[in-house]
């Protein structure tokens, strides 16, 4: 039988949930083929959760490498933006020194060639 949360039966038969009114199992829930019958899929809810769960937790798993990953890919991207940052406040910084220097030596040749 597949595992995991059943979509139909092998029959081709559509799968509902019912609940069961047993004395033995009161109020569980469990799918079941339209068509009943022994060569029909019959699976309690809880069970083909748990397959469910057992199947998709590896899978989370990689997920979390992932996203650790991604994480500290990101942080570094964050850092390096950062340093760019300081980098063009700093060569802000540094053309604003050459403009005024700029202007110094260009007064200074300016009355140089005027006096
Ligand atoms: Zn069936």
């Amino acid at each position: 039988m597949k595992r995991g949360l059943p979509s139909n039966c092998g029959c081709g038969g559509r799968i509902t949930k019912f609940t069961s009114s047993t004395q033995e199992n009161p109020g569980r829930p469990f799918f079941r083929c339209e068509t009943r019958g022994e060569d029909h899929l019959f699976k309690w809810v809880e069970e083909a959760m748990l397959e469910e769960l057992e199947d998709v937790l590896p899978k989370v798993e990689v997920h979390e490498t992932e996203i650790a990953k991604m994480k500290s890919e990101i942080e570094e991207l964050m850092e390096i933006a950062l340093n760019n940052k300081i980098e063009i406040q700093k060569n802000k910084v540094v053309m604003k020194c050459i403009v005024v220097y700029a202007c110094i030596v260009s007064l200074a040749f300016g009355a140089y060639v005027l006096y």
